[in-house]
């Protein structure tokens, strides 16, 4: 069932590095996406990809136009603010995984819910829960050196979903993954993907992953030139929509992001995964619009609180280690 819009981006332009090598990498990019939709952005190398990726995800600001998170406008937001928006709202996988080889994948998780301000007790069944949800139940106490490439991807999926975010982004999340492992990455995604809260995109070169979309936009020196949608029209009885589409219907209104106190800024500052984005050797965000570097280790994983919905279970959760209506409802969040 398809959802809201639950994030726009409007008129994208954004031109990285400086003087002579100054290249306008996004020329003036629309994209809205709806909950219960995995999207897929494909495009040469080159094309801008993992340049909107990281403006969609309030990692890079636009330098022009502006990218709206469940009704918030990151315009005008200094990079604290869109760090915030981020840390909240937007849930993102890497390629090569970004997980601490000397954590375990329970401890991986809870480092990120831990910096994200969760309180203690609720850390370890809020992570054993979300590697449940992927699979991964007899990996709890595993190191990622115990693990294969496909097992290590779905720990960084379970960080990324333990925070319970509207948006997940993904960057060419199986180029890494032998070609069952990535069926299973996709599926998995398609399957978070179901949940009309939750808009799923993914950046891919991988043919293998098409036909787990339900859209597919391709981009091309900076602009988007094409969509399609694979599996017919849009899952729900939603009208087609252009690249970017927006609604300023009453029941197209997503819901409001979620803010946070300004106590845990201090925390929460270092750990954007700006830093994975470098590691990753991805688009080197520019330097007006990074987090503040941070050499402490912790400052990679994303800090996202909350257990994985309970409809990704591949093995039903221990009942015992349901959270409580009050935590569904992100109540124990400032
Ligand atoms: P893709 O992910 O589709 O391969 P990118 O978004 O990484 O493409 O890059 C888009 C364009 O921006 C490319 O021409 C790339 O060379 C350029 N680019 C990326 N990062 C920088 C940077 N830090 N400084 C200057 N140009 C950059
Ligand atoms: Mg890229």
């Amino acid at each position: 069932m398809t959802g809201s819009v639950l994030l726009e981006a409007k008129a994208i332009v954004k031109e990285l590095g400086q003087g002579a090598g100054k290249v306008r990498a996004l020329k003036g990019v629309d994209l809205g996406l709806r909950g219960g939709e995995l999207t897929l952005l494909m495009g040469p190398s080159g094309s801008g990809k993992t340049t909107l990726l990281s403006i969609l995800g309030c990692i890079l600001s636009p330098t022009e136009g502006e990218v709206v998170i469940c009704g918030q406008s990151t315009k005008g937001l200094k990079p604290e603010g869109l760090a915030k928006l981020r840390r909240l709202n937007v849930g993102f996988i890497f390629q090569d995984y970004n997980l601490f080889p000397t954590l375990t994948a329970a401890e991986n998780i809870k480092l990120a819910l831990d910096v994200r301000g969760m309180a203690k007790a609720e850390q370890r069944p809020a992570a054993e829960a979300a590697l449940v949800a992927v699979g991964l139940a007899d990996k709890i106490n595993s190191y990622p050196s115990q693990m294969s490439g496909g097992q290590q991807q779905r720990v960084a999926i379970a960080r990324a979903l333990a925070g319970n975010p509207a948006v997940i982004l993904a960057d060419e999340p199986t180029a890494a993954l032998d070609s069952e492992n990535g069926q299973a990455i996709m599926a998995l995604l398609s399957k978070i993907a179901q949940d009309p809260a939750r808009a799923v995109l993914a950046v891919t070169h991988d043919p293998r992953t098409l036909s787990y979309a339900d859209r597919i936009v391709h981009i091309e020196d900076g602009l988007i030139v094409s969509e399609e949608r694979p599996k017919g029209a849009a899952r729900d009885s939603e009208e087609p929509e252009e690249p970017g589409a927006s609604s300023s219907e009453a029941e197209d209104e997503p819901p409001g992001p979620k803010t946070e106190s300004a106590t845990e800024e201090v925390a929460a500052e270092t750990t954007e995964p700006a830093d994975a984005i470098r590691h990753n050797g991805a688009t080197g965000p520019d330097a007006d619009a990074r987090e503040p570097d941070t050499t402490d280790e912790a400052a990679r994983p994303q800090p996202h609180p909350q257990p994985v919905s309970a409809s990704l279970t591949q093995k039903k959760p221990n009942n015992r280690r349901r959270r409580s209506p009050r935590f569904a409802r992100g109540e124990h969040l400032p």
